[in-house]
């Protein structure tokens, strides 16, 4: 390990203060976890996680007071304490250990020594330890060849894999991620303990599973996640309709695509063209009622009619069962789901006006998101096609952007109001007036009228007529 690399780190003015204090004091302590994993990987983060033996609490006041006057957060239940200082967050806990009841995730904790402590950790990566000691500053405590693993990209339980996942079922989920998030290998034995305990996620709150997914969404290559969600059986439990999605079948020669594996193509191709956590979810999800709505036709061959209209009818269900936000991130993705087909559409007619106004319209605010999810829709592997596909794309963005600005439909707002009309004709409220708003936007969205008030006023006069409205003079 690099030494000179990691006094660099210590010499910064948090580990300065711990070291003065548990010095002053004659306390053992360790920083521990993430923070050295990352370290080693060349990427320090700003979660510092210390363990010291003996009282995490009074050791974090000390060292808070020695910075400065710096508040410190105290979770007594726990026996942790925070502070935040600069940009960094630090977090003291008493070294433990800790044993499990079978109905809970919720361990018996008991005071206890270092080695206790890297016992309870979940994988060997995470559970290394550098000394910040006097005598032993600096020592790399690797119990479990953590090192090792992380030279190698493996993840590994230290203990007994069947007793950790069994233990803590959440750790499932974290060596899934972990390994999307670096690209790692999970260890045989490992997968193997996920695999026969995958049943045990049923303790595990629907908000931690899905934190966890959202991190793996955010990973470089969020397929690698959902392909072992999938291997280890998890997947058919937590989002048994993305499983549903894994198969081809063959009738009359003719095979149709396996669309769990185009799913994850389009997620992945979408991640360097957006951060946007609900648009590579929409990736996820834009296909989601093909299973269902898959049928043979002898003449057409396999279809999937309406499995937009479908899948974005089940987005509410499914995100309520999972425990995600039931709000306008949730409409977002119904949108994209529902409407991901059309630029597609588009992109291989001529591409007429009309057409281009009424996806603004339909889109509005969303437009370029939806561009980004049908871009990365193109899966094929034949180059040309994919070359014909982004060319067409194209064409259609410079389309938007010209009929936007000539005609801005992108945040509609009728140019003739109800009260307007109500007004025109001395009428109250009653069906006439919805009818003639439906006219003046679909004539402005089909090119008939300009997009202002005066010739969207001339048309309702004209509608209102062939009504039998009398206009007020
Ligand atoms: P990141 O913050 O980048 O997600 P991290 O490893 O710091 O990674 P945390 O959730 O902050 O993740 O956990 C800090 C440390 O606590 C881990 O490195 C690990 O040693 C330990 N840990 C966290 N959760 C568990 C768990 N469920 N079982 C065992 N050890 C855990």
């Amino acid at each position: 390990m690099a030494e000179i690399k990691i006094n660099k780190i210590f010499d910064g003015t948090v580990f300065k203060a711990i070291r003065e204090v548990i010095d002053f004091e004659g306390i053992e302590a360790y920083v521990i976890g993430g923070f050295v994993r990352d370290l080693l990987l060349g990427e320090p983060s700003k979660d510092i996680d210390v363990v010291v033996r003996g009282s995490g609490i009074k050791v974090a006041e000390k060292v808070a007071a020695r910075l400065g006057n710096i508040k410190v957060s105290v979770f007594k239940n726990f026996g942790t304490a925070m502070f935040k200082f600069r940009d960094e967050e630090v977090e003291f806990v008493g070294a433990r250990k800790e044993s499990y009841q079978r109905d809970s995730r919720k361990p018996i904790v008991e005071d206890g020594t270092i080695e206790d402590d890297q016992n309870r950790r979940d994988f060997t990566i995470n559970a290394l330890a550098i000394s910040l000691n006097k005598e032993t500053f600096g020592q790399l405590i690797d119990p479990f060849n953590g090192e090792e693993d992380l030279k190698n990209g493996i993840i590994r339980t230290p203990l007994d894999p069947d007793i950790t996942f069994s233990d803590d079922p959440l750790r499932m989920m974290r060596a899934i991620r972990f390994a999307t998030r670096f690209n790692f290998r999970i260890d045989d034995a490992t997968l193997e303990g996920i695999k026969k305990n995958k049943d045990r996620i049923s303790i595990v709150s629907g908000e931690r599973i899905v934190d966890e997914l959202n991190k793996m969404m955010m990973a470089e290559r969020p397929s690698i996640g959902f392909k072992l969600l999938e291997i280890t059986g998890l997947l058919k439990i937590i989002l048994p309709e993305l499983q549903d999605m894994k198969g081809v079948e063959e009738k009359g020669g003719k095979r149709h695509k396996d669309n769990f594996y185009h799913t994850l193509a389009v997620l992945d191709r979408i991640v360097p063209n957006t951060d946007d956590l609900w648009l590579r979810w929409s990736a996820i999800f834009h296909d989601i009622a093909k299973p269902i709505t898959k049928r043979y036709d002898e003449k057409l061959g396999w279809t999937f009619h309406a499995h937009n209209h479908i899948g974005q009818k089940m987005i509410p269900r499914i995100f309520k069962r999972m425990k995600f936000p039931m709000n306008e991130k949730m409409k977002f993705v119904q949108k994209m789901v529902y409407l991901h087909m059309r630029p597609i559409v588009l992109s291989e007619d001529i591409v007429s006006d009309s057409a281009v106004r009424r996806l603004l319209f339909d889109a509005g605010d969303d437009i370029d998101s939806l561009m980004t999810l049908c871009e990365a829709d193109i899966t094929s592997k034949n180059e040309d096609k994919v070359r014909r596909f982004m060319k067409n794309f194209r064409v259609v963005r410079t389309k938007l952007k010209e009929i936007e600005e000539k005609d801005r439909v992108r945040n509609f707002q009728p140019p003739v109001s109800g009260e307007d009309i109500m007004e025109a004709f001395g009428i109250g409220p009653c069906r006439e007036i919805g009818d003639i708003k439906t006219a003046i936007k679909d004539a402005i969205l089909d090119g008939i009228i300009e997009n202002n008030r005066e010739q969207a006023y001339e048309l309702m006069l004209k509608l209102g007529k062939e009504k039998g409205l009398q206009a007020d003079k």
